[in-house]
């Protein structure tokens, strides 16, 4: 970079050179043309002209009138029209005298024409007769544009005019293009044109193609001329941004058309008087020589580019090789490392054989496998078929030989002794490297432990065969059907049992390609194709009974279970199990009769529904068994049940009971009766015993004890009532006393309970004997009994203190009860001359809870009485009322 970057300073030094050296060439060429027209400009001012003929004549002329001017201006022309003629020699061309006021006063050219005044148009002439001082240079007018040389005119030293002389830019343009050997041009500035320009000359100009500020005088060039010029002036200004055009420093450049060279100039013309750019002569000239420099500097530029970016090219690549080595040595190590530990977890070793060198290489893992340490020797072919089992020894080796032979592959499995003397189970795999003639250079191989695959194998295979054997040992058909759905259900497996159940041997059955349902006996053939679909078609598996039909007539019944499995290739199959159950089914069948013959009513429930019922059960409700639905069958027994004050009915239940017979079991066995009208609507009554037949169900027997029922209500009733008072005993009391209290509640009443207390008792025993207190007890429970409701109960609670339990709507019809019955006694009892009085206390039962604690209550009311004067009744509040009413379920 840095030597393209002096080559292009020196090539910039040297072009900027070779544009100097021709600026200053083009510029001293045009200076000296000027200067030899001006030279000859004033050898005849000089020499001819500035002659007191001209002076005194010019004097004369500023003054004189039209007349006498014309007659100087006549003598003047033809004295100097020889020399006006000879002036082509020196290309000079026009001679025109001006007056001191500058009115043009003679031109030789159109002698005419005289007398317009010139200081306006012509700044070199006013300047000239302002200053009195020769003037020389560029001045456009309004026919014609050249180099003008204007000279003053004295008589007797008094300025009296001047003369003019000029040379054309045609003849300027010419000799340039003569001395530098190329083409020259002219220029002028358009808005000079436009300010100068007579309007009729004015189709003499052309705005130049390059910039619509300057115009070519047609007149100086031919066209082709032209043209040319407008070409390479175009390609400059687009090349490079024509600053010369603006300049008043003579440029060159170099410019390129169409692949020519040229040289070219721009040298600025400048007004004589106010010293302004006011065009450009344009030089050009061909020139190969530089272009070719150039094009030779570019070249050797781009090839210095090109060739540092293939260094720098050359030298990324050879450094991401580097490190792409770098990387794959590091990846190599660590891919060697973990093909080393890869080789060790999968139990797979490689070897390689090089047949031309005879080396033979094994990786660590071989010699792990053989027992070695590895690397500890150098591995030999004879070596390795030493390892090698005696048995698969020949195998192998001819194998290898073979494969080495032939250029072939080969696998093989064969057993190793290892150096502890223990066994592996190996595969090895060989592929060959050929060379061109098709002979093996190479060999390599992998060796694989398949000891534990092997073995696994082996166990599965002993234990596949045990398992086999157990199956087909079973006493059970084991068997399994192809599973499609509406064709032939083709038996695909049965076990040794299939000779009991089907009469035929599995494989006469598999080559038959027999169907499962074959067997199944034709009444139940529909239900079970139905059962087994249905379960399959839900996921689920099946689990039936139905009777089997053998070849020899035989019949069995069989419970069977079977599920959809899929087959090792994906095909859908049933495996099932069946199971002679034809025993249990005799034994069930005796069991049915034998239960069948029982007077007892025995049904099989599980609380709500019934699964069996024996004859007994048909014959008192009179259902016709054969034609019994399974519905009536199933109907709960329960639901017949009467409700009767010592019986079970549903009413009984309660919540936490799971059914009825849960209900049941929580009475004493004594108390589990039941009363069900028969098909006759008689009212039969039946003690139930219970039993537990399967965690589900229970077998329960109703034994008809109608007759000895009201037997036993008797004896009840014996046992809870005083003998002498006929009123309930404290026992009866503490048995009825909770459902009193139930039964009250589910009225929506209250439980009224009072306690009485015969006054001074002992006194009616003292004076009138103890008969005759029995006497009294019996008739105050009379009495008592008389005035109250049956629904009342009246307690003997003590020798002759008295409870009453009795429903009540509140405090208020307890406490009018309790008077009534007070006044009764004290008016009506006159079992004595003196009468008989009691005293009550009253209170009311707030629950099942409070029982013993009412009783206290009432005990303290009465005591409360005994204690005021007898003969009276008091009422104690419970505290429980005060708080809560309604606490007790
Ligand atoms: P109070 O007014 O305080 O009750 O006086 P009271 O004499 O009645 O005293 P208390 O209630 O203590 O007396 C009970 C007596 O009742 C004692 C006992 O002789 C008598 N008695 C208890 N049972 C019988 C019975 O079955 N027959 C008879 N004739 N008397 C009985
Ligand atoms: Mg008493
Ligand atoms: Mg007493």
């Amino acid at each position: 970079m840095l030597v393209a970057v002096l080559l292009f300073w020196n090539y910039q030094e040297r072009h900027q050179e070779i544009l100097n050296a021709q600026n200053h060439l083009v510029d001293v060429t045009q200076k000296s043309l000027i200067h030899g027209f001006a030279n000859n400009a004033e050898l005849i001012f000089e020499n001819v002209i500035d002659k007191p003929f001209y002076q005194q004549r010019l004097y004369e002329a500023n003054t004189a009138d039209e007349a006498r001017r014309q007659e100087l201006r006549d003598e003047i022309f033809n004295r100097l029209f020889p020399l006006y003629n000879s002036m082509d020699k020196f290309k000079l061309k026009q001679l025109h005298f001006h007056l001191h006021n500058n009115d043009s006063f003679l031109r030789f050219h159109r002698p005419n024409k005289f007398g317009d005044n010139l200081s306006e148009v012509r700044a070199t002439v006013s300047y000239v007769n302002r200053t009195g001082m020769a003037v020389q240079g560029f001045e456009e007018g309004r026919i014609f544009n050249g180099y003008r040389f204007v000279f003053p005119l004295f008589w007797n030293k008094k300025p009296v005019g001047s003369v003019e002389t000029s040379v054309s830019m045609k003849v300027i343009m010419d000799a340039m293009a003569r001395e530098l050997t190329g083409k020259v041009s002219f220029i002028i500035r358009r808005d000079i044109v436009e300010a100068k320009v007579f309007q009729n000359e004015m189709s003499n100009y052309e705005v130049t193609p390059f910039s619509d500020d300057f115009m070519y005088e047609i007149g100086l060039m031919h066209l082709n001329t032209r043209l040319q010029f407008a070409q390479v002036l175009q390609a400059w200004s687009e090349q490079q941004t024509l600053d010369a055009l603006n300049s008043d420093q003579v440029t060159s450049g170099l410019v390129n058309v169409n692949g020519q060279g040229y040289m070219v100039s721009l040298l600025p013309v400048r007004n004589a008087i106010s010293h302004k750019v006011v065009g450009y002569m344009v030089y050009f000239q061909e020139d190969e020589k530089s272009l070719a420099e150039m094009a030779k500097f570019f070249l050797a530029f781009f090839l210095i580019i090109t060739i540092t970016a293939l260094v720098l090219y050359l030298l990324y690549l050879s450094r991401r090789n580097e490190k792409e080595l770098k990387q794959s040595k590091q990846a190599l190590r660590v891919g060697l490392q973990r093909f080393e530990k890869a080789q060790q977890i999968s139990q797979l070793g490689t070897w390689e054989f090089d047949l031309t060198s005879e080396e033979l290489y094994w990786s660590d893992q071989i010699f792990r496998m053989i027992g070695e340490r590895p690397q500890s020797f150098v591995p030999t072919y004879e070596r390795f078929l030493s390892f090698v089992h005696p048995d698969d020894r020949e195998n192998l080796d001819f194998t290898f030989r073979y494969a080495l032979a032939h250029g072939t592959p080969y696998n093989i499995k064969h057993r190793i002794f290892r150096s502890d003397g223990s066994m592996l189970f190996v595969e090895e795999e060989c592929e060959h490297k050929l060379d061109n003639n098709g002979v093996v250079v190479r060999s390599i191989g992998t060796m694989h432990d398949i000891t534990e695959m092997v073995e696994r194998e082996q166990k599965l295979e002993r234990l596949g065969e045990r398992y086999q054997a157990l199956v087909e040992r079973l006493p059970n058909l084991v068997y399994c059907y192809s599973w499609e759905p509406n064709r032939r259900w083709k038996i695909d497996f049965a076990n040794a049992s299939s000779r009991f159940y089907t009469g035929q041997y599995a494989y006469e059955l598999l080559a038959k390609e027999v169907e499962f349902l074959q067997f199944i006996h034709p009444s139940h053939v529909e239900r079970v194709r139905q059962h087994i679909f249905s379960a399959v078609e839900a996921g689920k598996p099946y689990e039936l009974e139905y009777r089997v039909k053998r070849p020899d007539g035989t019949e069995l019944f069989v419970s069977d279970t079977g599920q959809k499995v899929l087959d090792e290739n994906g095909r859908l199959q049933i495996e099932g199990v069946m199971t002679d159950v034809t025993a249990q089914r005799r034994a069930l069948d005796k069991l049915q009769k034998f239960i069948d013959t029982q007077k007892s009513m025995v049904i099989l429930t599980d609380g709500h529904l019934m699964s069996f019922a024996n004859q007994a059960y048909f014959d008192f409700f009179g259902i016709d068994r054969a034609r019994s639905t399974e519905t009536s069958v199933q109907r709960c027994i329960c639901d017949y049940f009467e409700q009767g004050e010592h019986f079970f009915d549903l009413t009984k239940m309660q919540i936490e009971d799971r059914h009825w017979v849960d209900a049941m079991l929580r009475l004493s066995s004594s108390d589990r009766n039941v009363a069900i009208k028969n098909q006759r609507g008689e009212l039969m009554t039946f003690a139930v015993e219970i039993s537990q037949f399967d965690e589900r169900s229970f077998v329960i027997s109703f034994q008809d004890i109608s007759s000895a029922f009201l037997e036993k209500l008797m004896w009840r009733q014996k046992a809870s009532i005083d003998s002498l008072t006929g009123a309930y005993n404290r026992h009866f009391f503490d048995l009825s006393i909770t459902s009193f209290i139930k039964l009250v509640r589910r009225n929506k009443k209250k439980t009224g309970l009072l306690m009485l207390d015969i006054d001074h008792f002992k006194q009616v025993n003292d004076q009138f004997g103890h008969a005759k207190g029995d006497e009294v007890l019996r008739q105050l429970c009379a009495l008592l009994k008389n005035n109250l409701r049956e629904s009342d109960l009246l307690v003997r609670w003590g020798g002759e203190e008295f409870l009453i339990v009795m429903a009540v709507e509140d405090v208020i019809s307890l406490n009018r009860v309790a008077e009534e019955l007070r006044l009764n006694v004290e008016k009506h009892l006159h079992s004595l001359p003196k009468g008989i009085t009691c005293s009550f206390g009253g209170t009311l039962i707030d629950g099942l809870h409070d029982i013993d604690t009412a009783i206290e209550r009432a005990d303290s009311g009465l005591y409360h009485v005994k204690a005021h004067g007898r003969n009276g009744y008091h009422f104690v509040e419970s505290p429980a009322l005060e708080t809560n009413t309604q606490s007790e379920d």
